[in-house]
């Protein structure tokens, strides 16, 4: 009874950790999430030809579907550690609009946000946030913290994971696997 032992493990988890994470539901995506998830992906393969970890980015206007920004992973090009897709996507679609609030605003990324990233959505209070592969290494919405959703924060945010996530994690793969192939 496969039905009555999910139930008992999550009343289980439950007890032990508290009120569930944030459930990953990439069903709730839009057809516009997944399109810009795409180009996003897209990005996402450039920055693994520029030899950086491939993650991509776009930043959408929520209502009109307006792409006001978009980035791949800078971070060995800039040598700049805070060169994330992400956040480099955010600042640009932010001085596009002339407004740091991008509460009218999604942004759609590859790789779940790490804590730099997450508490720039939290600071820039984003509408939205749409990402794909979970990062069990430095996620910072479900994985290790979960900042777009924690109470105590001065904003919350409605966040979508696991979106084309089998295509990021496969681009991340195959990514490392060349880099120990090349013996880095
Ligand atoms: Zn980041």
């Amino acid at each position: 009874m496969p039905g009555l032992l999910t139930r008992l493990r999550d009343r289980f988890t439950l007890i032990l950790f508290g009120a569930p994470a944030p459930a990953l539901d990439p069903s709730a995506a839009t057809e516009t999430d997944i399109d810009m998830m795409r180009r996003a992906l897209s990005l996402a393969q450039i920055a693994a030809e520029e030899d950086e970890v491939p993650v991509g980015a776009i930043v959408y206007h929520t209502e009109s579907g307006e792409i006001l920004a978009q980035a791949s992973n800078r971070r060995e090009c800039d040598a700049d550690p805070a060169a994330h897709a992400e956040l480099i996507a955010m600042r640009a679609a932010a001085s596009h609009l002339g407004d740091w609030r991008l509460s009218d605003c999604t942004v759609v990324v590859t790789l779940e946000p790490c804590p730099m990233c997450a508490g720039l959505i939290v600071n820039a209070r984003v509408g939205r946030l749409v990402f794909g592969a979970s990062d069990p290494k430095a996620g910072a919405v479900v994985s290790l913290y979960e900042l777009c959703s924690d109470r105590r924060l001065n904003h919350r945010i409605e966040a979508i994971g696991g979106v084309l996530a089998a295509e990021s994690s496969e681009m991340l793969r195959a990514f490392f696997r060349g880099k120990r192939g090349n013996g880095a």
